[in-house]
């Protein structure tokens, strides 16, 4: 059913403040193309902007408004910029804090390649669902503390935690989306080594195949998954595994399509998303009109189409279909921002892929 949205908007830091206003440019104009009412914008102070104004980089009343709203644009966040005293309060970088605060427990992470977009490989078309919350990544696993220790000074000790629980969520997500798309699911895991921890993956993969009996699964340890992810990128569908391999891994597959600013992504929990690029906050071109856009303008595309599956709004699905569409429309005209070989700004790309929607 259609419906009207509330979405908050984090500039976040470097070139966010760039990119962020882009994506909602185009969100809105393919809401409007698609008939459905306006967004009702939030705008909320997040970054090193919102640490010098209200002295935390993710104010509590960014987060009590979040809250009401179905989802939100955030930009990236350049932690290492901010103020010592900042580090020494031991504070979460605002999106960790955002992942945990709001149960974003999959960041779906697609790569494929695009018009008229140099890339090293051909014919890809692949989803990374990344659990979001726990794995190797000590310090997301933590109610309180980094979930390192240093018994001496000489030694570290770095806490791993693999649930069932959440295993199970991102895996049934991973399956789901595979139904909408090539039915093939790959577990990416190292199960030889550590049997205990992949065991529960296995396991909580084999019960979603059996109960999605359309969709093909397979799994393939993390090491030889670097090696054919290179050779063939193009045999990969949905791909779902723990934190810090699928960190790794949607790095190295948005770099073989592309660049790092094509890299779209979205945090997704069960009441809530955030749309987020994959990429950084780039400090060396911020200010200059220089950033690539894609990336989070693809993120608030799937912002959309998560909000028109959970909503059962075509209008939604739709706009979020014209977004990806346009974009590659135009990267086909040859426009394209300066990482990918083109000539045009933030803004002129942006402009472009709008003029696309409304159809010129
Ligand atoms: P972080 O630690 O926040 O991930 P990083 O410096 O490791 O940041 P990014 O900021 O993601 O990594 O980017 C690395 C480089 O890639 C940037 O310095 C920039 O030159 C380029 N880059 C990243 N995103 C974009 C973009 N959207 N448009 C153009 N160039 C980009």
């Amino acid at each position: 059913m259609t419906r009207t949205y509330r979405l908050g908007c984090l500039l976040g830091d470097g070139i966010g403040p760039e990119i962020v206003p882009a994506a909602r440019r185009v969100l809105d104009a393919a809401l409007d193309r698609a008939g459905a009412p306006p967004v009702t914008w939030l705008d909320l102070p997040m970054g090193a902007a919102a640490l010098a104004e209200h002295g935390a980089a993710l104010p509590e009343h960014t987060k009590t408004a979040l809250t009401g709203c179905d989802g939100w644009l955030a930009g990236p966040h350049d932690s290492e910029s901010y103020p010592a005293g900042w580090r020494a309060s031991g504070a979460r970088v605002p999106g960790g804090e955002l992942r945990s605060a709001f149960g974003l427990y999959a960041n779906l992470r697609p790569s494929r390649n695009r018009p008229g977009v140099p890339s090293r490989v051909a014919d890809v078309d692949l989803l990374i669902a990344r659990e979001n919350s726990e794995g190797f990544y000590a310090d997301r696993s933590m109610a309180v503390g980094s979930g390192e220790f240093m018994p001496t000074p000489d030694l570290a000790l770095v806490v791993g935690k693999f649930s069932r629980e959440a295993i199970r969520r991102v895996v049934r997500l991973a399956f789901e989306l595979a139904e909408g798309r090539r039915q093939h699911v790959t577990l990416v895991h190292k199960g030889n080594v550590l049997r205990q921890a992949f065991g529960l993956w296995v396991e909580e993969c084999e019960a979603a195949a059996a109960e999605h009996p359309g969709v093909r699964l397979e799994t393939v340890l993390f090491d030889a998954m670097a090696a054919r992810l290179v050779r063939h990128p193009e045999q990969f569908d949905v791909v779902v595994t723990e934190n810090l391999f699928g960190d790794t891994l949607s790095d190295l597959a948005g770099e073989l399509v592309g660049a790092l600013g094509m890299s779209g992504s979205v945090n997704a929990g069960d009441r809530h998303a955030m749309a987020q690029a994959a990429h950084g906050s780039a400090p060396d071109i911020a200010g200059q009109d220089l950033a690539n856009p894609v990336g989070m303008i693809v993120s608030a595309a799937m912002l959309l189409a998560w909000l028109g599956d959970r909503h059962a709004d075509p209008a939604a699905r739709e706009a979020a279909a014209t977004m990806e569409r346009m974009v590659d429309v135009v990267l086909a005209e040859g426009i394209a921002t300066r990482d990918v070989g083109g000539a045009a700004g933030t803004v002129a790309f942006t402009d472009a892929v709008v003029a696309a929607i409304r159809g010129r």
